[in-house]
């Protein structure tokens, strides 16, 4: 009789905490996308706007990808006596600084510095490193596995600084390629969405290193980059909107990012960490965040750090039911599982699997000097 009631109780809890598992994020998004995404930016952009600009090229081991990047940034057609590209090398082994400069030698005209790190320290501490040495007002981050949308992207990702409240953009992400970009794709545009929402309310708390620009008197306010945590864009980013500035991912700025066709599981884990770090650290600044952030700030640390453990935890109570031979719990079950073969659901899961992989690898590597990975 006491375990029957028992078992109802916990049946009800693990329906509690799948129901809440889905609805925060999927009110979030709803939210967003009717209040929010359609809405005016409330940002003075001047598509004239030409600031002297810093573009920092972080490298490691990156021979067999640097060419095609640096000719990607030569396409821009920003004017070339306003822009500087600094190529920060952390003791590749691979041959990346000669290709570099041996694509200097073949094209002139661009402003480009290669400077060389002896021991490498992560890709925040090179970043710091370089900053010390950009003369732009605005700086410019940017991956060498990454291209940009179209040869106007730099003109517009400066575009919006035209506006004295902006302080950091970035653009919105497309996968290069298919293959395990089945849930790449998907988790792609429900966070598109997501993001472009989030700037047009005020500001987004996730960045993305394939393009994130920058005020540099803002950086250098805050100290540069973090060295302490992996997601270097995203929690400068987010410091910057806590002083009050606007750092907004922009619908007109696509960055085309390559996937790795090996490990692709282990590299979105290794991001995951990189941004539950960040939402770890940005809950010590919560306090002191503008009225118009807290949602966001709360809702999306809350969707990294909390809610894919309360999917485990409903899925282990059913599990142990189920092992109780309890039939509601194993239908719950069934159907749950059946679910996955729909790709929204699959990829969604996939997201919860590598967050919660990431706080548990986060106990024992955080992961700030990482493997390169081969990239199509
Ligand atoms: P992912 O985009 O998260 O897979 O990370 P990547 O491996 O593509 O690294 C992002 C960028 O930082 C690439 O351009 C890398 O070459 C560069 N990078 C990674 N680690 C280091 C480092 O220790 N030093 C420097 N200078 N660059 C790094
Ligand atoms: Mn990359």
């Amino acid at each position: 009789m006491i375990s029957v009631e028992i078992d109802s109780l916990l049946l009800l809890l693990g329906f509690s905490l799948a129901f809440i598992h889905f609805t925060v994020p999927l009110t979030y998004y709803l939210y967003l996308k009717r209040r929010w995404l359609w809405r005016p930016w409330n940002i003075k952009r001047d598509p004239g706007y030409k600031p002297r600009v810093t573009v920092i090229v972080p490298t490691y081991n990156e021979a067999r990808l640097i060419n095609k990047k640096l000719d990607d940034l030569a396409r821009q057609n920003y004017p070339r006596e306003l822009l500087e590209i600094l190529v920060i090398d952390s003791a590749s082994i691979d041959g990346t600084v000669e290709k570099v400069e041996e694509w200097v030698r073949r094209n002139n005209g661009l402003r480009i510095h290669v400077l060389r790190e002896s021991v490498r320290r992560g890709k925040a501490y090179a970043l710091n490193n370089a900053l010390k040495h950009a003369d732009g007002e605005i700086v410019v981050i940017t991956d060498v596995d990454a291209t940009w949308g179209s040869e106007n992207t730099l003109s517009e990702a400066l575009s919006w600084f035209s506006d004295p409240g902006v302080g950091a953009v970035t653009c919105l992400k497309q996968p290069a390629n298919k293959g395990s970009g089945e849930v790449e794709e998907g988790y792609r545009e429900f966070y598109n969405i997501v993001r472009l929402a989030e700037s047009k309310a005020y500001s987004t708390p996730v960045f993305h290193g394939e393009l994130a620009v920058f005020r540099k008197e803002l950086l250098e306010k805050i100290g540069g980059f973090p060295t302490d945590i992996g997601a270097d864009d995203s929690h400068t980013a987010t410091r910057i909107a806590l002083m009050g500035y606007r750092s907004i991912a922009a619908n007109n700025i696509i960055c085309i990012e390559k996937v790795p066709h090996r490990g692709y599981h282990d590299w979105r884990i290794r991001r995951a960490q990189h941004l539950v770090q960040h939402f770890i650290k940005t809950l010590g600044l919560l306090r002191r965040a503008p009225r118009i952030f807290k949602p966001t700030l709360i809702v999306e640390t809350l969707l990294h750090l909390v809610n894919p453990w309360l999917l485990l935890a409903s899925i282990l109570i059913l599990l142990y039911l189920t092992a109780t031979n309890h039939v509601p719990a194993i239908i719950f079950l069934v159907l749950g599982a059946s679910l996955l073969i729909l790709k929204p659901f699959r990829t969604w899961v996939a997201t919860q699997t590598y967050l919660i992989a990431a706080s548990l690898r986060n106990m024992w590597t955080k992961e700030i000097v990482w493997r390169k990975q081969e990239k199509r």
